[in-house]
């Protein structure tokens, strides 16, 4: 009876319906006006919008259970640590860092898009560093392993990074004056629109919302972010407004001519949980013990995945900038005259 109570109380907590349901019961739909009530009527769209996708893949006979076993049990391992952690280390940010904000905000329309745009930077920051330093990707590379795309793969994430990502967020955030209300929104808006960038192509097949994909960042950008074509690799950084992408030069469309290829660039084993969740942490384990020095040791903890202490670089940059220099040589040969026959000819 316990087994079935927890795993009932687990649904609810999962679907986001527990506030919903408790408005139900007290018929005091007056909430619902409220900021808090918006949050509960909004929570649970994305449990359900993957839901749908599931249904759907699974009535077009598209379902396949390794699409979304891993994110599952990743999942289920996560909820506790990860955010419990989490709501600690954002308590813990605002609690030291609140008396040196530069400036102070309240809850007017300008100082929302001024958090906003705060809040985009310092998510930049943190998903950069997850990309460009090799101990902080064997933390995000769990996100990056499946080799779909589906609203189940915003679940999957190492338990250890939701902390480190809010450390790293709040910490700006609250230093940069954005004070504690204002951040919980946008928290709110981003966790919502950042689940929902990962629906499947199952659910919408072009993610590129029309003209928004002009304005924002869309389900397309994500996909692109999610790819290891040399080309997309590194890209897309942002969450929702796609500015900072486009002051660093991170910022990459989806190509009609090139077929995304999702996943991470080194063999993974889909199905096996340890090799998701603890894999790089594993490879990187086995170059800190193989390079000699301690310099060269310190360096695997720090440079872009893909770095050697040989010279014999694989990183992003490597293997996007020879892409883009063969993508040239092949367009430039295809653009050459053809050579006329110099024989044979009467
Ligand atoms: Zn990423
Ligand atoms: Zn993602």
């Amino acid at each position: 009876m316990v087994v079935v109570q927890t795993i009932w109380h687990e649904l609810i907590a999962f679907l986001g319906i527990s506030q919903i349901i408790e408005i139900c019961k007290t018929g005091n739909y007056k909430v619902l006006l409220t900021l808090n009530g918006i949050f509960s009527a909004i929570s649970p769209l994305i449990p359900l919008l993957l839901l749908i996708e599931i249904g759907r893949a699974i009535f077009y006979k598209r379902f396949k259970i390794e699409d979304y076993k891993m994110p599952f049990f990743i999942f289920v391992a996560n909820r506790f640590i990860s955010r419990f952690l989490s709501i600690a280390a954002v308590a813990f940010c605002i609690g030291v860092l609140e008396k040196y904000a530069l400036l102070s905000t309240n809850m007017k329309w300008y100082w929302f898009i001024y958090g906003y745009i705060v809040w985009e930077f310092s998510h930049f920051i943190y998903h950069y560093l997850g990309h460009k330093v090799r101990i902080f990707w064997c933390l995000h590379s769990t996100h990056h392993a499946p080799e779909s795309m589906n609203l189940s793969v915003t679940y999957a994430h190492f338990f250890l990074e939701a902390p480190y990502a809010d450390v790293i967020r709040t910490s700006i955030c609250i230093l940069m004056g954005v004070n504690p209300p204002l951040l919980f929104l946008i928290m709110f808006i981003d966790g919502t629109w950042g689940a929902f960038i990962h629906v499947g192509e199952n659910l919408i097949k072009d993610g590129r919302l029309g003209f928004l994909n002009k304005i924002i960042l869309t389900p397309s950008h994500h996909r692109v972010h999610h790819a290891k074509n040399p080309l997309y690799m590194d890209t897309n950084f942002c969450n929702l407004l796609n500015i900072w992408d486009k002051v660093f030069h991170t910022y990459q469309d989806e190509r009609r001519d090139m077929h995304i290829e999702y996943g991470i660039s080194r063999e993974v084993n889909p199905n096996n949980f340890f090799d998701v969740y603890f894999g790089e942490l594993y490879y990187l384990w086995k170059d800190i013990v193989k390079a000699p020095g301690l310099k060269n040791k310190l360096l695997y903890i720090v440079m872009p995945p893909g770095w050697s202490h040989t010279g014999d670089h694989k990183t992003a940059k490597v293997v996007k900038q020879a892409f883009i220099e063969e993508e040239k040589a092949a367009m430039a040969a295809a653009s050459q005259p053809m050579p006329v026959a110099a024989s044979g000819a009467a």
